[in-house]
């Protein structure tokens, strides 16, 4: 199975709701006024998590009107 990562660039996240409303899954609306990746780790600037289907968050992505969501 291979794993994929998926980056937040939280700084970026202007917080439209977009990837939760898509992805309700893996992402839920913060009371700062951005997004998380539900589960996910700090890493430096960024959130990271590994997902086996990286599908939903791709959909959150392509959603992501900043591009601030990265799948690798
Ligand atoms: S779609 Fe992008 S800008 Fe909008 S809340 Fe999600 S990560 Fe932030």
């Amino acid at each position: 199975m291979i794993c994929m990562k998926v980056i937040h660039e939280v700084e970026k996240c202007i917080g439209c709701g977009a990837c939760a409303a898509v992805c309700s899954e893996y992402w839920e609306m913060t009371d700062e006024g951005k997004s998380h990746l539900r589960g996910s780790k700090k890493r430096g600037s960024v959130f990271e998590l590994e997902v086996e289907d990286p599908e939903c968050c791709q959909q959150a992505a392509d959603s992501c009107p900043v591009q601030c969501i990265k799948i690798e």
